[in-house]
């Protein structure tokens, strides 16, 4: 009994942590902090499962071997992986994670699925389940289902983020799909009503399928909506894990599922909001995998180009700049160059602020993270709808790896993939210097046409070299 009161304390210990952990991640300043209590709490109470829980019959967990084995293994992989891991492929990182949550809620309901046992009629050699089981096997086939959906979803979603699987539809796919979906919830349907000793196998087949429509459902989803779904795949496992801790009558693991899931879809909720679509547009858009046939694909026209010197100069004697980071400013690692541009304009008398677009970079959240790990001060950064109102009165816009969030194409042209999509509307500055190393498109794989616009002059080559540069130059001035 004392064992029992100290685990529950262990759960609640656990549950805190966890409900804590999620306010501070909401903070650039905090999350790192609150990422450790968190992980600390469910050591708690991973410990306290593994040295205090007993079964009904009192009995304890034994196997220490295989338990330990398993923590050492995949403790070191994780560690080893998030350690190598570069911050533009976290997003591939989280999917894959995310995958292995899945497939454990999916493995755990087929466990599970095996306990609960058939009892034998007399007399006529048929099974069938145990009295009272309903409930049990209600949640077991939950879980499998969602489970095994997150998992293949989430592989074919790192596959898809690293570049290793392609973008894949064929015609009338969004009908096969539909049509997968009402097969696993009719044989989940007739599983859950009928099932008996000889049927029993269709559990496998249930879990094929719902592998099979995870796989299908994130194939055709293309490039820039990978975010939305990775955050919708991710409150899938939440709510799997959630049927564990239901089956487990574990509370820890159902107050982190829940948790988990209701994050993911406020998450997803509110990158759709971004975005300015529904969800039902982004996973039946195919929005990137259209992307590179959109209207403004092809567009061409002249660009100017603009010396280190005269971006010196103009920076130097303006009144206020925006910094527009993007995903090229992760890619070149620029963040603490930019950090000393910014210092060292401030010192001339700039008034210099960061706009910051929603799904700028590679996951939600990316340039806070980024301009957070140089120390730029939180209050610089303007979201998206304040940036918008300031660059009216803004000399200079400096836009650094950036080009799919300023793509006006989102306002102008019905064409475009990302039309709808709110945008930086940067062109409202008086000047525009726009750096990257090319005249190659962004991630959405379309032309921008800010670039070929009067007031914009392009500054190439890599973030960081030349950011180095023009700090030196302005240092010359
Ligand atoms: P984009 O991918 O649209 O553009 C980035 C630009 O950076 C490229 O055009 C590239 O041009 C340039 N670049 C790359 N490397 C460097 C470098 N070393 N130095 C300078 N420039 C470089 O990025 P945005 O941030 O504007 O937009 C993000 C896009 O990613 C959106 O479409 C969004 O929907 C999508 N997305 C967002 C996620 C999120 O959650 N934030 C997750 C997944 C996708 P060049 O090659 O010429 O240098």
């Amino acid at each position: 009994m004392m064992e029992f009161n100290i685990l529950t304390l262990c759960y609640l210990v656990g549950s805190i942590t966890f409900i804590l952990g999620l306010k501070m991640l909401s903070n650039p300043a905090t999350a790192r902090k609150g990422n450790l209590i968190a992980a600390g709490g469910m050591t708690i109470a991973i410990i306290g499962t593994i040295f205090l829980y007993k079964d009904g019959t009192g009995a304890k967990l034994h196997n220490y071997v295989w338990i330990f084995g398993g923590i050492f293994i995949g403790g070191v992989i994780g560690t080893l992986a998030a350690k190598k891991v570069k911050m533009t492929a976290m997003p591939e990182m989280v999917s894959m994670f995310n995958g292995m949550g899945g497939a454990c809620a999916a493995l755990i309901s087929i466990v599970e699925f095996k306990h609960l046992g058939m009892e034998v009629v007399p007399g006529t050699g048929n099974a069938y389940m145990p009295e009272g089981s309903e409930s049990t096997l209600l949640i077991i086939l939950l879980g499998l289902i969602i489970g095994s959906v997150s998992f293949a979803g989430s592989m074919i979603a790192w596959g898809k983020l690293n570049g290793k699987v392609k973008d894949f539809s064929f015609k009338g796919q969004h009908i096969f799909n539909i049509g997968l979906l009402l097969g696993i919830l009719a044989l989940a349907v007739y599983l859950f009503t009928s099932i008996t000793a000889s049927n029993a196998f269709l559990i496998y087949v249930l879990f094929a399928m719902a592998l099979m429509y995870g796989v299908f459902f994130v194939f055709p989803i293309g490039g820039a909506d990978m975010p939305v779904v990775i955050s919708l795949l991710n409150s899938f496992t939440g709510v799997a894990a959630a049927c564990g801790g239901f089956l487990y009558d574990n509370k820890v693991m159902l107050t982190g599922g829940i948790l988990v899931g209701a994050a993911g879809t406020l998450l997803t909720i509110l990158m759709c909001k971004a975005m300015n679509r529904s969800l039902s547009n982004v996973l039946i858009g195919s929005f990137g995998a259209s992307a590179k046939g959109g209207a403004s694909a092809g567009m061409h026209g002249s660009y100017k180009e603009i010396s280190l010197s005269d971006t010196a100069v103009l920076m130097s004697y303006a009144h206020k700049v925006f910094i527009v980071p993007g995903y090229g400013l992760a890619v070149a690692q620029a963040q603490h160059v930019c950090h000393e541009l910014e210092k060292i304009l401030e010192s001339k008398g700039v008034e210099l602020k960061y706009a910051i677009h929603p799904v700028a970079g590679r996951m939600p959240g990316h340039m806070n993270v980024l301009l957070a790990e140089a120390d730029v001060p939180y209050e610089k950064l303007l979201e998206m709808e304040h940036a918008n109102d300031e660059f009216g009165s803004t000399d200079v816009v400096l836009v650094l790896g950036a080009n799919d969030v300023v793509n006006p194409a989102a306002k102008s042209d019905p064409a475009s993939p990302i039309y709808g999509m709110p945008i930086l509307d940067v062109e409202l500055a008086k000047h525009v210097i726009v750096n990257k190393r090319s005249m190659k498109p962004g991630y959405a794989g379309i032309e921008n046409q800010l670039f070929f616009q009067p007031k914009t002059s392009m500054l190439f080559g890599d973030a960081k070299k030349v950011l180095q540069d023009l700090v030196a130059e302005i240092k010359n001035l």
